[in-house]
């Protein structure tokens, strides 16, 4: 293999073989091929995209660089969802004990944090003592035993992927359509699911604003889990907004559970009821929707799926007693409320802007590396469409110190339009898309 020969090729639009992209992608991951190479690569498919072929190449080469969770002896559905983020998004910590109630195992294995957006392993470590760097072995272990696990990706899946997401991150290369859905779809397939649902996010505050992309993303990762023994299904939805109220680390597991009790906002369990059906439907748990939202809402009556959050909790070493008293939760020693400056309709409500300012409070990250703060963040109780009078609460800011609460409010403020009208509101679940394509969203 020469690889300035591949990388010249793909530079010119042409296609690299299967057994090409397998020994590329094999050569790097032990070291054998120089990062300067590969993001030169990397930069190649940015312009010239991959062919079907090439595409499925690289996902398996990247999936097969790494282990894999094993459950084929055991005869019980195994379903995960992947969001591709936003703000205050924390469906997750929702589905996972939702489903695991409903006799479904969710392996589920989740990211940190980056740029604007929050990643569900940050909002579980601010759950005091919680653990997400168990082993593929001991998650294996958990799932079999209480339904449920989740977990960061460790260096035992798909490793080429670890290294060739942190090249792309310095190197201009994320916003690929076949790259991110390769790097997706890579670490999903390792998890031995049988049905995985996709929430694509769509708006200002999404990866990916537009609609046309973001369906392009989602059919994409669909064509690699169908053809691959896991078929997907992916709704839009929209991240024009936050989703829920609370944005940070633990302002968000605090409206987890209380998504759980059954007192969760409505637009976070109108996604999060939708996500759970699909994946219910996945998993052959029901055979209709109506159904399947019936045996979700049962698991949220009926408490099993707070008690499946409590046991995963306990086994993973977090403190239980947050479950029973939330206000155990980590919790910032300043409160200052944000208020309307003027009557009128809420336009907008950025969720870029208050992503940004929730990193400024120190609970999200500039850089990889960068400890986060669980206690700080954002309550945005303000809705695009909501009639509000001069001095009503917008939002509460959770802050360390009083400059930092005073930075958050302007940001608050700068990200909170109010106006004669609401501008353009996306609809909260606009498509659902499955193999056979989009279909405006009907609801469940
Ligand atoms: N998340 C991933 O895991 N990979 C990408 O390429 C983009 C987002």
């Amino acid at each position: 293999m020469v690889v300035p020969r591949l990388i010249e090729r793909k530079r010119d639009g042409g296609v690299l073989s299967v057994d090409e992209w397998r020994d590329l992608i094999h050569a790097y991951s032990i070291g054998e091929v120089p990062d300067y190479q590969m993001a030169a690569m990397a930069m190649a498919v940015f312009f010239r995209g991959l062919a079907p072929q090439e595409l499925s190449a690289l996902t398996d080469a990247m999936l097969a660089s790494g282990d894999r969770l094993h459950f084929e002896d055991d005869p019980r559905p195994r379903v995960d969802k992947h969001s591709t983020g936003g703000v205050g998004d924390k469906t997750s910590l929702l589905l996972a004990p939702m489903l695991a109630a409903c006799g479904v195992l969710v392996p589920m294995m989740s990211g940190r944090g980056l740029g604007h957006t929050g990643g569900t392993l940050d909002k579980l470590e601010a759950i005091p003592g919680f653990n997400t760097g168990l082993s593929l072995r001991d998650a294996e272990t958990q799932v079999r035993t209480l339904g449920l696990a989740m977990i960061g990706q460790t260096a035992e899946i798909a490793p080429a992927d670890g290294k060739l997401y942190a090249l792309r991150d310095v190197t201009a290369t994320v916003e690929s359509i076949p790259l991110i859905s390769a790097s997706i779809m890579s670490k999903k397939l390792a998890e031995g699911l049988n049905g995985l649902v996709l929430d694509v996010k769509i708006g200002s505050g999404a990866f990916l604003p537009e609609p046309e992309r973001a369906l392009e993303l989602a059919k994409t990762m669909i064509g690699l889990g169908d053809a691959r023994g896991c078929p997907t299904v992916a709704l839009i939805t929209a991240m024009d907004r936050p989703l829920g109220v609370a944005c940070g680390n633990a302002l968000e597991v605090g409206e987890a559970i209380a998504g759980l009790r059954g007192e969760g906002p409505a637009d976070l369990m109108t996604v999060t009821y939708a996500l759970g059906v699909e994946m219910l439907l996945l998993a052959g748990i029901d055979r209709d929707a109506a159904s399947a939202r019936r045996r979700l809402e049962e698991a949220v009556r009926d408490g099993s799926a707070l008690k499946a959050f409590a046991s995963m909790v306990a086994a993973q070493g977090g403190d239980v007693a947050t479950i029973d008293d939330p206000r155990r939760l980590p919790r910032a020693p300043i409160q200052h409320e944000v208020r309307a400056p003027a009557t009128g309709i809420v336009a907008r409500v950025e969720p870029r802007a208050l992503g940004r300012a929730i990193i400024d409070l120190g609970g999200g990250r500039r850089q990889v590396a960068d400890a986060v703060l669980p206690d700080v963040g954002l309550e945005v109780s303000a809705k695009p469409g909501q009639h509000v009078r001069q001095g009503d609460v917008l939002a509460v800011v959770h802050a360390r110190t009083a400059s930092d609460a005073d930075a958050a409010v302007a940001a608050v403020l700068g990200a909170i339009s109010i106006g004669d009208a609401v501008s353009d509101v996306l609809p909260l679940i606009a498509w659902r898309v499955t193999a056979a394509g989009a279909t405006p969203y009907g609801g469940c």
